[in-house]
């Protein structure tokens, strides 16, 4: 279950415009510069409560450094590719859900914006955005 912001939410009557994947609500427009400093990946995903089906934008993103380590002692540099294709949500924001759905990991819909950081420019990769298939 995601933390609580509503002190955040009370400053305004407006509607966050996406989340962290912390569930930290943001009201400016997405744009991959808002996330880690250290990122090279970077997507705006449309997420759906597994309750009450309150559909919601998660920005995350991923650092090139992060290196994941494998079961056998391998490591691997996180792609945009990568990085998109096994993206997951986890809980969702919190969102007075009527349900449980705060403690039940959202459905994944479509990736709105996937980009990946060349150097210090942010590039679109719009051959990855779209919905997500069921594997
Ligand atoms: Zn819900």
């Amino acid at each position: 279950m995601r933390p609580d912001y509503t002190d955040i939410r009370a400053l305004t009557d407006q509607e966050p415009l996406w989340f962290t994947i912390g569930g930290v609500p943001r009201y400016a427009p997405f744009h991959p510069s808002m996330l880690g400093v250290y990122d090279r990946s970077a997507v705006l995903v449309n997420v759906a409560c597994q309750s009450c089906d309150a559909e919601m934008l998660i920005g995350d993103g991923a650092a090139a450094l992060t290196l994941h380590r494998l079961a056998k002692g391998e490591v691997e540099e996180i792609t945009i590719e990568r990085f998109a294709s096994r993206w997951t949500c986890g809980d969702p924001p919190r969102h007075n859900c009527p349900g449980s759905g705060e403690t039940m990991s959202a459905v994944e819909l479509e990736i709105i914006e996937a980009w990946e950081r060349v150097d210090f420019d942010w590039k679109r990769r719009v051959d990855l955005e779209g919905a997500f298939r069921d594997e």
